[in-house]
C-alpha cells in the first residue's frame, strides 16, 4: 500500500506544505486503496473520484501560486448524513434515494475554505440510529480487523476507511456515542465535541439536543487540527455557541504533570469484558506514569442513562422524522390521496430500527405519557449534567472504556435491539451532559480486537481532553497499528 494513505493528516498537510508531495499523488493513493478494499469492507457509499482528481489538481495549482491554507488539498471523507452541495445524501436510508444536497453543511464549508478536497460518503446506521452499522441500506460496513465483526456505529464507514487507510481523515456524527464507538472497535481516534462546539447546520438532524458532527484522525494530533477548522459559531445553528476557538494544536504536550484524572467508579461494574476492563485500566495506568493523580469520583445515576436516552433521542427523532413524507425530499411511493402516500412512502422507505424508533418517540410523547416519560428523562437528564458538574470540581477531565465490549459479531445482537442499546451505557451520558469526550486506541485483546480509551471533559474544554490524549498517544504505540486485510 502507497505510503501516501498511511499517513496522518498532520504529516500530509507538513509534506503539502513543503511540495514533497502533491495532492494529486494524495488522493490517487487514497482512491487506489478504497479500489482495494472496498468491495470487502463496504466503508463508503459513494466516491467522488473525477472531482476530488478535479479539486486536488485545482489545489496543487494553487499551491504553487502560494496558496497556504492549512488543509490545502488533503482529502477528507464524510459521512453520508452531512450534507455536501451538489452530492447525494442518503443518511444511509431507501428513503433518500434520489436527493442531492443544494447546500454545504457549515463544518464542510469551512473546511473547504480551508482547502479540503471532499473525496467520499461513508456508510451508516440509517439515519445515525445504531451502534453495529448493520441498520443501513447498503449493507453493514466491516471490521477491518475481523471481518466477520461489526465495526460499530452509527459512523461505521468513516471509523473502518480511517481505520483500513482508505481516509486521511473522516467526519462522522455522535449524538449517543457515533463517533467514539466506531473509533474504539476500528483503532483510530474519534471526537465527540462539546454541544455548541461546532454548528449542526446541515447535519440532517437525528436528535437536535444531542447531535454533533465530530472528526476521527488516526491521531489526536490530526482530529485537534480538524477540530480548529470546523470549530466556531454559526448564525445558520443558534445552538452553536458564540465562544472562541482556542489554538488546539498549541495545546498539545508530552506529560500530564500537575493534571488530575477521576475514574468514575460506575463506569468500571460488572458486565465489563474482562480483557477491555484490564486494558483500560493499563492504559490509566500509564497516565499516571505520565504525572497525572488518579482520582475515582462516583457518577451514581449513569444506571439511568440508557433510560433517558431512549426517551429523549425517541422523543426528538419522531419529530426529526417527521419531514420525510415524500414530498419533499428523495423517494415517494404514490398514494390514493395525500395521507395514503405518506404512509406508503413511510412504510417502504425506513428500515426497521428507524420505525421502532418513530413510534417509540410518538409514544414517549403522546398525551398521558408525555409527563411519565418525557418530562421525567428530562429531569433525570438535568441529574446527570449536574453529576458531571460536581465531577470536573474533583478533576480535570475523566477516564473510562469506550465500550463494555469489544466489536460483536455481525448479525449476535440483530434480533435484539436492547442488547445493542445496552451497550451504549459509557457514550450516552456525555450527549445527555453536553460535554466533549474522546476515544483513543489504548490496546488490543488477545483476539486482536481493538479497544478504546475514552477521556471525557467538562464543555468546552477539547483542548484538555487532546493533551491527555496526545500525551498517552506520544507513550504508546496502539494508533500506529494497521489491521492486515
Ligand atoms: N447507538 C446510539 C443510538 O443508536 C447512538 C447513535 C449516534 O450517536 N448517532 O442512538
Amino acid at each position: 500500500m502507497s505510503e501516501l494513505a498511511r499517513q496522518t493528516l498532520q504529516e500530509t498537510s507538513r509534506k503539502l506544505a513543503a511540495r514533497e508531495i502533491s495532492s494529486a499523488a494524495v488522493v490517487e493513493a487514497v482512491l487506489s486503496q478504497i479500489e482495494k478494499l472496498n468491495l470487502s469492507l463496504n466503508a463508503y457509499v459513494n466516491v467522488n473520484a473525477d472531482k476530488a482528481r478535479a479539486a486536488a489538481k485545482a489545489a496543487d495549482e494553487a499551491r504553487a501560486k502560494g496558496d497556504s491554507r492549512p488543509l490545502l488539498g488533503v482529502p477528507v471523507s464524510v459521512k453520508d448524513v452531512l450534507n455536501v452541495k451538489g452530492q447525494p445524501c442518503t443518511c444511509g436510508s431507501k428513503i433518500l434515494r434520489g436527493y442531492t444536497s443544494p447546500y454545504d453543511t457549515t463544518a464542510i464549508a469551512k473546511l473547504k475554505s480551508a482547502g479540503a478536497v471532499i473525496l467520499g460518503r461513508t456508510n451508516m446506521d440509517e439515519f445515525a440510529m445504531g451502534s453495529s452499522n448493520e441498520n443501513s441500506c447498503y449493507g453493514p460496513a466491516k471490521n477491518p480487523w475481523d471481518l466477520s465483526r461489526v465495526p460499530g456505529g452509527s459512523s461505521g464507514g468513516s471509523a473502518v476507511a480511517v481505520a483500513a487507510d482508505m481516509a486521511i481523515a473522516a467526519l462522522g456524527s455522535d449524538t449517543g456515542g457515533s463517533v467514539r464507538q466506531p473509533a474504539s472497535f476500528c483503532s483510530c481516534v474519534g471526537l465527540k465535541p462539546s454541544y455548541g462546539r461546532t454548528s449542526r447546520y446541515g447535519l440532517t438532524a437525528y436528535a437536535s439536543s444531542l447531535d454533533q458532527i465530530g472528526p476521527f484522525g488516526k491521531t489526536v494530533a490530526d482530529v485537534a487540527m480538524l477540530l480548529g477548522a470546523m470549530a466556531g459559531h454559526d448564525p445558520m445553528d443558534s445552538t452553536s455557541a458564540n465562544v472562541p476557538v482556542p489554538d488546539y494544536t498549541a495545546a498539545l504536550k508530552t506529560d500530564l504533570k500537575g493534571m488530575k484524572l477521576g475514574l468514575p467508579k460506575e463506569y468500571f461494574i460488572e458486565g465489563v469484558d474482562r480483557e477491555v476492563g484490564e486494558i483500560v485500566r493499563a492504559a490509566i495506568a500509564q497516565c499516571e506514569k505520565l504525572g497525572a493523580e488518579i482520582v475515582e469520583v462516583s457518577l451514581p445515576r449513569t444506571k439511568y442513562a440508557i433510560a433517558t436516552y431512549y426517551v429523549i433521542a425517541t422523543a426528538e427523532a419522531s419529530a426529526n422524522l417527521a419531514r420525510f413524507d415524500g414530498v419533499r425530499y428523495g423517494a415517494r411511493v404514490d398514494g390514493e390521496d395525500p395521507i395514503d402516500m405518506y404512509g406508503k412512502t413511510r412504510a417502504a422507505g425506513f428500515g426497521s430500527e428507524v420505525k421502532r424508533r418513530i413510534i417509540l418517540g410518538t409514544y414517549v410523547l403522546s398525551s398521558g405519557y408525555y409527563d411519565a416519560y418525557y418530562v421525567r428523562a428530562q429531569k433525570v437528564r438535568t441529574l446527570i449534567q449536574r453529576e458531571f458538574s460536581e465531577a470536573f470540581t474533583k478533576c480535570d477531565a475523566l477516564l473510562t472504556p469506550v465500550s463494555p465490549m469489544p466489536a460483536w459479531k455481525l448479525g449476535e445482537k440483530a434480533d435484539d435491539p436492547l442488547q445493542t442499546y445496552l451497550a451504549d451505557i459509557f457514550t450516552v451520558t456525555a450527549n445527555l451532559a453536553g460535554i466533549c469526550g474522546m476515544s483513543v486506541p489504548c490496546g488490543f485483546t488477545a483476539g486482536k480486537l481493538p479497544v478504546g480509551l475514552q477521556i471525557l471533559g467538562p464543555a468546552f474544554r477539547e483542548e484538555t481532553i487532546f493533551r491527555v490524549g496526545h500525551a498517552y498517544e506520544q507513550a504508546t504505540s496502539w494508533h500506529s497499528m494497521r489491521p492486515k486485510i
